[in-house]
């Protein structure tokens, strides 16, 4: 592929801190974070786990990290996890489940990624010698390759039900977790209190460089320790990141909705292409198919990614734009113009 250089990147995971960012992070102060001893990872920490509703929070590096570091506490070799058919977990991490919990995950075929408390009655085990023991359940919200679609908070309350009810934890993987709260208006606190873990992704629409944080019971974060050590995922003066996520939540929470707004207005302009097909929007994913038109979605990323532009094909005709605070208006006129240019 032609790498020119990239004016507009529909991923939000492209986001560059901004200068009062980079201001909070130079002034960040710091410590030994595998001591505990570092005040600005600890006040995140704690800032997280009260926005979560949980004891007890713990940064690492990556969301990938954090779903993980959860499903290896959670799980012991041989255990099963339920999740969404689509689910990050599944997808693409490596098949760590597999790796490091030696765990199976089983995957419940939804185009949303959402599921029922009746699906995930059906997918449980009937304890046995023979079968895995069925142990967690895993929900993202929002659901990325579902198009960034809200588990409504009610659902969410019938699977950890089922669950409890079955001796089987509930995670939540939030890598977009404040998207759904401000599309919502669904605090994250309601939403995250009905899992046993979860966690949210400072490097996604909050506009971090890095990292996430998993938060659970003071029981269950104390466990988890040993698997972020065990994994590399403790670290040192990491306060220089963790005054980034700081400044996000007390900045960049609420401007999410200009994003969601965004999204709907390409979503408008897309959707008056001849030969593109959109799907709902939600929150700031934008998925669009383009079937009906002479090129295949790796065919058409190329030739954005040749103008400037980077939306990456998911499939052979569906293309994913994530919106987010480095993408304004203007921005997705053109990138639109562009689209339709090429499509045309
Ligand atoms: C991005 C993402 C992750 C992984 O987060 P990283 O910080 O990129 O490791 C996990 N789950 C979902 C749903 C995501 O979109």
């Amino acid at each position: 592929m032609n790498h020119a250089k990239i004016r507009l990147d529909f991923a939000d995971t492209s986001t560059r801190p901004t200068p009062g960012m980079r201001r909070a992070m130079a002034q960040a102060e710091v410590g030994d974070e595998q001591r505990g001893e570092d005040p600005t990872v600890n006040a995140l920490n704690e800032r997280v786990a009260d926005l979560l509703g949980h004891e007890a929070a713990m940064f690492l590096p990556s969301g990938t990290m954090c779903n993980q570091v959860a499903v290896s506490t959670h799980c012991r070799a041989g255990d099963e996890v339920i999740a969404a058919a689509n689910a990050h977990i599944i997808g693409v991490e490596g098949a760590g489940a597999a790796v490091f919990a030696g765990s199976f995950v089983r995957g419940i075929e939804t185009p949303t990624g959402i599921f029922t408390a009746t699906d995930v009655a059906t997918a449980l085990r009937i304890p046995d010698i023979k079968v895995p023991r069925s142990r967690l359940v895993a929900v993202e919200q929002t659901n990325n390759f579902g198009g960034g679609s809200i588990w409504p908070r009610e659902a969410l309350a019938a699977i950890a039900q089922v669950a409890r009810d079955n001796g089987l934890a509930v995670h939540m993987d939030g890598a977009r977790l404040l998207n759904a709260v401000v599309a919502s208006g669904v605090s994250a606190r309601d939403y995250a209190a009905l899992c046993d873990s979860a966690w949210l992704d400072l490097s996604k629409g909050l506009g971090c460089p890095i990292g996430g944080v998993l938060a659970g019971s003071r029981a269950f974060i104390e466990a988890a320790m040993v698997w972020k050590y065990r994994l590399g995922g403790a670290m040192r003066q990491a306060g220089i990141i963790a005054a980034a996520g700081i400044y996000a939540l007390d900045h960049h929470v609420d401007r999410l909705a200009e994003d969601h707004d965004n999204a709907r207005h390409l979503a408008g302009r897309l959707g008056q292409i001849p030969g593109i097909t959109v799907e709902p929007v939600a929150t700031n994913l934008v998925f669009f198919d383009v079937a009906g038109s002479d090129q295949s979605a790796p065919q058409l990323a190329e030739r954005l990614v040749e103008q400037g532009v980077r939306m990456n094909p998911f499939g052979a005709t569906r293309m994913r734009a994530g919106v987010h605070l480095d993408i304004d208006r203007p921005g997705i006129d053109e990138a639109a113009d562009l689209v339709a240019t090429l499509v045309a």
